[in-house]
């Protein structure tokens, strides 16, 4: 079945977006794996790389580097340029009203360590609490775990229901005086809900207080506009948006930046040092100690201009019809348990088949070229929650087809059989 003739069924509407072609910017996606064209299906743990990004991160080595802010010479400003200018791209992407709210980092993670460790932990007591969710990524639970045990305070958990929904009620209730911060996932990995993040933002706000939002999966099916969000902080991922590794954003509001301390010191950060004191640079600079990662920050640029050319919401209303014809075809198969099955879900398929392992069905999938992620998602309390110990993940970008869900489905059958089931 071709894409469009599963969309047609599916949605009863075809679709202007060309699947085909925009595949060809993708060198990965035409490579033969185990004999087979490969099946991309792994995108929530990295996408691949379109040619404009890998041409432009040639391009930043070949002719344009040297470091950056500090050279006189062309090379170095051609440089400065070229990362600075990445900088605004990221500023429109995320919708931020300021370029100074633009921090590099090297991704969610450092992102989300950085806001504990340089404004959360100065300001949290014994018993004051930061509020995550049971839906959450494993770095968005550890850097507060650590946080809370380097001061005294209390991680505390909303819970979610048995579809894999953040329970919002209990969420309400759980806002108290003693929570410093809201910090919760935009997207789930490990399941693809999409968290009614602009309540759970108004929620704290109106209790005066800050939020967080993990955006390392939304960022690749969503358009993103924290102004009108309102959260303090947001983080995306580089390489889950088609850029490079290596290189992410924090978006933090100024007032907040300004207020924070760095927690790393060094080179590039700086307006005077003495061996008595230092004085700061401003936001964003004062966060980027040290030599930054000048190319991937230049890539992820490309990659978010390409995915703007493509057009987020097309691609957005794309990935849906895909979802909902993945999740209709596998859901036809008895021997599948979906795990995650919220009312509002991007671009991810956990599931279970019977008491295969997990890792059997990925095995298995690979030798048909097929790629999906088993294991745990770096997400164990979801996983204890569904009371399992891993999950076999399909998870979808723009590129994928209903071609390769049907392969993926002929694949289950494979493995069902392989079991003699
Ligand atoms: N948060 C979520 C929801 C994620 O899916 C991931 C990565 O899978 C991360 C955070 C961590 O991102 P990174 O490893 O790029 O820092």
């Amino acid at each position: 079945m071709t894409r469009l003739e599963a969309t047609d069924v599916l949605a009863g509407k075809p679709s202007s977006f060309d699947v085909s072609r925009v595949r060809l910017d993708f060198p990965a996606l035409s490579q033969i794996v185990n004999g087979s064209p490969v099946a991309y299906l792994d995108n929530a743990a990295s996408t691949q790389k379109p040619t404009s990004v890998i041409e432009t991160v040639t391009a930043a080595y070949t002719f344009n580097y040297s470091n950056v802010h500090r050279g006189v010479h062309t090379l170095s400003q051609r440089a400065t340029e070229a990362y600075e200018g990445a900088r605004e791209t990221a500023r429109q992407f995320l919708g931020a009203p300021l370029v100074e709210e633009i921090v590099f980092v090297r991704g969610t993670t450092e992102g989300i360590n950085l806001v504990a460790q340089s404004y959360l932990r100065p300001r949290l007591e014994p018993g004051d609490e930061v509020l995550i969710s049971g839906l959450e990524h494993h770095s968005n639970i550890v850097p507060w775990q650590m946080v809370c045990q380097q001061t005294g305070a209390n991680l505390r958990v909303v819970p979610i229901n048995a579809k894999g929904e953040i329970d919002l009620d209990a969420y309400k209730d759980a806002l108290s005086r003693r929570t410093r911060l809201v910090a919760m996932s935009h997207i789930s990995n490990a399941l693809g809900t999409v968290n009614p993040v602009q309540m759970i933002v108004e929620l704290a706000q109106q209790r005066g207080i800050p939020t967080l939002i993990d955006g390392a999966q939304a960022a690749p099916h969503l358009a993103l506009d924290v102004a009108t969000l309102g959260c303090d902080f947001y983080t995306v991922s580089g390489h889950k948006v088609f850029g490079p590794t290596g290189i992410g954003v924090l978006y933090g509001r100024l007032d907040r930046l300004n207020e924070m301390e760095p927690y790393q010191g060094g080179g590039e950060m700086i307006r005077s040092v003495t061996f008595e004191s230092t004085e700061y640079a401003s936001p964003p600079h004062k966060f980027e100690a040290g030599t930054p990662h000048i190319a991937g920050a230049i890539g992820l640029g490309a990659a978010m201009d390409y995915l703007t050319e493509l057009g987020i919401d097309t691609i957005g209303a794309y990935e849906t019809d895909l979802l909902r014809y993945a999740t209709q075809c596998l859901g036809r198969l008895p021997e599948v348990r979906l795990i995650g099955t919220a009312d509002d879900k991007a671009a991810v398929i956990s599931f279970l088949l019977e008491d295969i392992h997990a890792h059997d069905v990925g095995t298995i999938l690979d030798q048909e070229g097929i790629a999906v992620r088993v294991g745990h998602h770096c997400a164990q309390p979801v996983m204890d929650y569904f009371q399992v110990s891993s999950t076999a993940r399909a998870s979808f970008a723009f590129y994928n087809t209903a071609q390769e869900v049907d392969r993926l489905v002929g694949g289950i059958k494979n493995v069902l059989e392989v079991f003699g089931r």
